[in-house]
């Protein structure tokens, strides 16, 4: 139904970013049923951003696929309103079956992949049992490190069902994932070798920052995701980007530089990249959907309190250097043939050292994915590098992001309680980081929600 227009009461607003958290803002408003917004995004690329460093490559039989990167896999159980605005698009996903090759990379040398030892291949779901055994395991330790991953595995379920993390107070911040794996007693061996080798591939950040995380993000996810299946979009998250992006007024090359408010209304200053010039506009709302490094550079009333939101630079390199990869590919190669009607598994190598994982995915279109790499990649077989910004999760900075959202902890420390709140001056903060949770797709969706809510627009999929 085409959203009714009543002119006198149309508001302005600009959108900065065309991330998964500014073009689904950007759909809702631009669908308000009364037709009340006038909507422009500013985006400092010269294109959309949600599919920006994807590619598409040419399989082995010359037929083009597409590789989204990130990939942006997503879950039954977590991901509710992800699935359902899906839904409502008709984007098609598909379960993807996945094979993990768990191994270390020895300390003493930075060769390529010599010092690789594979200790254990896991697959999703199980779809591969009795799980594949590495090349140079013995039967005997291999059923030992099954039993024993077997038996960790089914205490942090259980633990994440039963045990919940403490949460703030006014003496303390809510606790570490460190503080409650040493209170579950998890074994060491277990949480080095696999729970933090898996769990950094959802969150791509060093071990010591995963551990430093708020311990209810990460057992609010294992066990909301327990059993359920993982989808990835087909043909790739560009199609959602279509959706979304449809008709939509977009300043391309255009960086938002300052935000501030003027009299009633907010005044957003950019640099356009093309000509240089440096252009301003009034309007009546303003919703920053970017990184919170750039809101402290480009919103001053939060330059201080999100220095406490920890960000890093997670590099991804697409490339066909097979020499690297552990040797247990050859052996996995073999055995995962593909069962009639479902697509052949793919492989994702996570092999850490002491402090990290890298994570290297062997796409079915022939090229390898490389994030976070440990080892060095042979630079003439790199095909496309790029470099993302993650933010991180720790109990202070998840109380200053409580507190601007309005569900404040009540652990009192350093942070002003007159701070700067989502929405004040008709200012508004969307993304992935901008709720109580996980990094993920799904906090951009539930932040442009609140948006949808506290403007009073219905959201199309919602109903
Ligand atoms: C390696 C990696 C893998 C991931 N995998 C998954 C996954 O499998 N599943 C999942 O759910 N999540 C995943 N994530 C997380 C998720 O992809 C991101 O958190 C999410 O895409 C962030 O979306 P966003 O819209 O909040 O912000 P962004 O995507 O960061 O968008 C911000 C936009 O703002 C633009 N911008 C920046 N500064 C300015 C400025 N001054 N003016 C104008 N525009 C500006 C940027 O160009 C960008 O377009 C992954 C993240 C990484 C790094």
């Amino acid at each position: 139904m085409a959203p009714k227009v009543s002119v006198e009461s149309r508001q302005s607003v600009a959108i900065v970013g065309t991330g998964m958290a500014g073009l689904i803002t950007a759909y809702i408003l631009r669908n308000d049923s009364r037709g009340r917004f006038d909507v422009e995004v500013f985006e400092k690329q010269n294109h959309l951003s949600l599919d920006s460093a994807s590619l598409t490559v040419s399989n082995k039989s010359g037929t083009k696929q597409r590789v989204d990167l990130p990939m942006r896999a997503f879950a039954s159980g977590f991901y509710d309103n992800l699935k359902r605005m899906y839904d409502y698009f008709g984007v098609e996903y598909g379960s993807q079956r996945f094979v993990y090759p768990f191994s270390t990379i020895s300390e003493s040398s930075c060769e390529k992949k010599r010092n690789i030892r594979t200790h254990y291949i896991h697959s999703s779901h199980m779809h591969k049992f009795p799980p594949l055994k590495p090349e140079g395991s013995s039967w005997f330790t291999w059923l030992i490190e099954a039993l024993y991953l077997g038996i960790c595995y089914l205490w942090i379920v259980a633990c994440s069902t039963f045990i919940k993390p403490i949460e703030a107070n006014s003496s303390r911040p809510s606790e570490t994932f460190r503080q409650y794996a040493a209170r579950i007693r998890l074994p060491q061996y277990f949480l080095k070798h696999y729970y933090l080798p898996i769990m950094s591939a959802v969150t791509t950040c060093p071990h010591n920052a995963l551990l430093n995380f708020p311990a209810i993000d990460i057992v609010d996810y294992q066990a909301k995701t327990f059993r359920k299946p993982h989808y990835t979009v087909m043909g790739g998250v560009h199609k959602v980007q279509d959706k979304l992006s449809k008709d939509l007024k977009v300043h391309f090359s255009s960086a938002a530089t300052k935000i501030e408010n003027v009299g009633t209304r907010v005044q957003l200053t950019w640099k356009n990249d093309g000509t240089g010039a440096i252009e301003s506009k009034l309007f009546d709302h303003v919703i920053m959907a970017v990184t919170p490094d750039v809101v402290r550079a480009i919103f001053p009333p939060l330059r201080s309190v999100l220095g406490i939101i920890p960000t890093e630079t997670v590099p991804a390199y697409v490339h066909r250097d097979f020499d690297r990869l552990p040797e247990c590919s050859k052996v996995v190669d073999g055995e995962i043939e593909s069962k009639p009607g479902l697509p052949p598994s793919e492989r994702i190598h996570l092999c850490s050292n002491s402090s990290s994982t890298e994570f290297t995915h062997e796409h079915l279109s022939s090229v390898i994915i490389t994030t976070s790499p440990i080892l060095p990649i042979d630079p003439t077989k790199i095909e496309h590098s790029v470099f993302f910004t993650r933010t991180l999760r720790t109990p202070i900075s998840r109380k200053v992001t409580n507190e601007i959202f309005e569900s404040p902890v009540s652990y009192s420390d350093a942070v002003d309680s007159k701070q700067w709140r989502n929405g004040d001056g008709n200012v508004w903060l969307v993304g992935s980081w901008c709720w109580d949770g996980m990094v993920l797709l799904e906090g951009c969706i539930a932040s442009a929600l609140r948006i949808a809510d506290k403007l009073d627009v219905e959201v199309p999929w919602a109903s």
